[in-house]
């Protein structure tokens, strides 16, 4: 069952036994979320750490552990990253590949693991969410529903994190 926010239209939070209904329109960008958050900072769900040349970075205000990243594309609703111009792919994977050297870099986990999945908001974005030694399932992907946790981390904290970023990915030539 899916949950939609109907503040947004189309926020949801958990993952879903079948394809929605109106998958195809969905697909295609009609009433996409993460189309009508570009430009906008932060939101309900993350706070907006920068914004690159291909994407919008945003630190995930309830993860399951610290360190839960976000790349949402921000040049126009495509669902899969093949849908881009080359100079696009270019791009956003660099952005992605170096946001993810920062998130090494200020949350020091175990792995990461880089996720680019749509399956439920379908505009092209990327998580990359950190494991650790505590992690609830570490010889595989997190579960959809333990990738985020009920307690929202704190908004000091959450900027505290979002400034270190920010200093970590201007070191490594993120824009
Ligand atoms: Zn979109």
């Amino acid at each position: 069952m899916s949950a939609v926010d109907g503040a947004e239209g189309a926020v949801v939070t958990t993952a879903s036994v079948r394809w929605p209904a109106d998958w195809p329109a969905r697909r295609s960008g009609e009433g996409c979320a993460y189309c009508a958050r570009i430009g906008g900072g932060s939101h309900a769900e993350a706070v907006h750490v920068l914004t690159g040349g291909f994407a919008e970075v945003y630190l995930d205000r309830r993860p399951q552990a610290p360190g839960h990243v976000q790349l949402v594309w921000r040049r126009g609703h495509i669902a899969e990253p093949f849908e881009a111009t080359p100079e696009g792919v270019d791009g956003y994977w660099r952005e992605v590949v170096i946001t993810s050297r920062a998130v090494q870099r200020v949350y020091r986990p175990l792995k990461l693991n880089v996720m680019t999945l749509g399956n439920l908001v379908p505009h092209l974005n990327t998580r990359i969410v950190t494991r650790y030694w505590s992690d609830p399932a570490p010889g595989g992907p997190l579960p959809w529903d333990l990738v985020h946790s009920p307690q929202e981390t704190p908004e000091a904290e959450l900027q505290r994190q979002a400034d270190e970023l920010r200093v970590a990915l201007d070191e490594l030539g993120f824009s």
